[in-house]
């Protein structure tokens, strides 16, 4: 009979060591196991809308099942596909990319993976503002890069081509900026985004625009892409776009990458040998989505609307907690320095009390690098938000 090794023969490589896991997907996960115990778990943890995806979209896809495009597309992506995605951006931005500079991606986390592992060398500085997406930093590391944080808590999390200036050194290759941002909800104004990308583009630093939440903008906060830009100032820009939480599709693992050809090009060596192109089932419902009515996105954004008014003003009013209204995304992103007495000194302890005893995941701040602050999803019913804003008083109030 086998037996068991004692220890496993397995060692992971240097550049996945580097790596630590998606702590977000773990509070997911926490929450998951909770449920399963029969807990009534409140759970501000996830990035996902709680809609549906819109009906035209899942037509469009069972059509494609029906008619057989069932097979490989080409590695950026369908014809159709590809020519939605710089429709869409004509439409919306007046910009006028060419077949060789878009393709599609199994979600916008693989349009970032492929622009950031295509760019960046071991050595190479990547700028990104605290607070950070998760994923940024252990992308970079993975690629053997070193990630540079810029501190935005004085200015309440607003970015400014200042702060990026002062960061920027002799080895900055790139920077990955995320407007709107998770997890603050910080929109950068077209004009400050304009003055940044000018400055990184007299300082040949190469850009990223993490767009994924582009179009849950609260007015005043505009909406604004990268792709407006005129086209000498995207000649080092790379937009990374998603239809997960526009098109409440986090499932369908669709997104996509614009980004000038030589770019794009290495983008498409990578994808070959990795996922070789996203689900053609998905890419014919991803068509639909950027081709078909809109309506559907302008009914979830006025519901993250109201729900957004909502919590904003019941946090505001739970004592120990401040909280900046977000312009922009789904998330709250409240301080809880106050609250942290008997006892608690960090927004994890925070967040771990309050999974525990009020069975509520709210994600901690430090995650993302900012100390002190917790997010919350507000992707999630009206319901739910009562409720679980009920149980962060209680603790708040016990912990006063
Ligand atoms: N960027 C940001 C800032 C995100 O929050 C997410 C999803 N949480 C993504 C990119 C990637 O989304 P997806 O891979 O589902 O398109």
């Amino acid at each position: 009979m086998m037996t068991k090794p004692a220890s496993s023969p397995f060692t992971v490589s240097e550049s996945v060591g580097r790596m630590q896991p998606s702590s977000t997907l773990a509070a997911m996960q926490a929450a998951e196991s909770m449920r399963a115990a029969g807990l009534n778990v409140v759970d501000f943890g996830a990035g996902e809308p709680d809609f549906d995806t819109p009906e035209n979209i899942k037509q469009a896809a069972a059509e494609a099942m029906r008619a057989g495009q069932t097979k490989y597309t080409p590695t950026a992506g369908t014809r159709q596909l590809q020519q939605a995605i710089i429709d869409f951006y004509a439409r919306e931005f007046g910009a006028n990319y060419e077949r060789s500079e878009v393709m599609s991606t199994s979600g916008g986390k693989q349009a970032i993976f492929n622009a950031v592992v295509s760019l960046v060398n071991p050595g190479d500085e990547v700028l990104m503002a605290k607070p950070y997406w998760v994923t940024f930093p252990e992308i970079v590391v993975f690629a053997g890069g070193t990630p540079v944080f810029i501190e935005t808590e004085e200015t309440g999390f607003l970015l400014s081509a200042e702060q990026i200036e002062r960061s920027i050194t002799s080895r900055t290759k790139l920077i990955i900026l995320n407007s709107p941002c998770n997890p603050s909800g910080r929109v950068i104004n077209p004009a400050e985004f304009r003055r940044i990308i000018e400055l990184l583009s007299e300082r040949k630093v190469h850009v990223i625009s993490d767009e994924c939440y582009l179009r849950f903008v609260y007015p005043p906060a505009e909406v604004f892409s990268a792709a407006s830009l005129p086209l000498e100032l995207r000649s080092r820009l790379c937009i990374a776009g998603s239809f997960s939480k526009t098109y409440a599709m986090t499932g369908w693992r669709m997104g996509y990458a614009l980004a000038p050809r030589e770019w794009t090009q290495a983008m498409l060596k990578v994808q070959s040998h990795s996922t070789s192109n996203p689900n053609s089932i998905a890419q014919r419902a991803a068509t639909e989505a950027f081709n078909g009515p809109q309506e559907s996105v302008a009914e979830m954004l006025a519901e993250y609307t109201a729900r957004r008014a909502w919590l904003l003003a019941a946090l505001r009013d739970i004592p120990g907690i401040t909280c900046n209204e977000p312009e922009g995304a789904f998330y709250a992103f409240p301080n809880v320095t106050g609250c942290l007495k008997a006892g608690l000194q960090t927004s994890g302890q925070f967040a771990q009390r309050l999974l525990e005893e009020e069975q509520t995941v709210v994600t901690d701040g430090a995650r993302f690098g900012s100390e002190g602050y917790v997010r919350m999803s507000y992707a999630t019913s009206m319901e739910q938000l009562r409720e679980g804003v009920k149980r962060i008083r209680r603790l708040a109030e016990k912990l006063n």
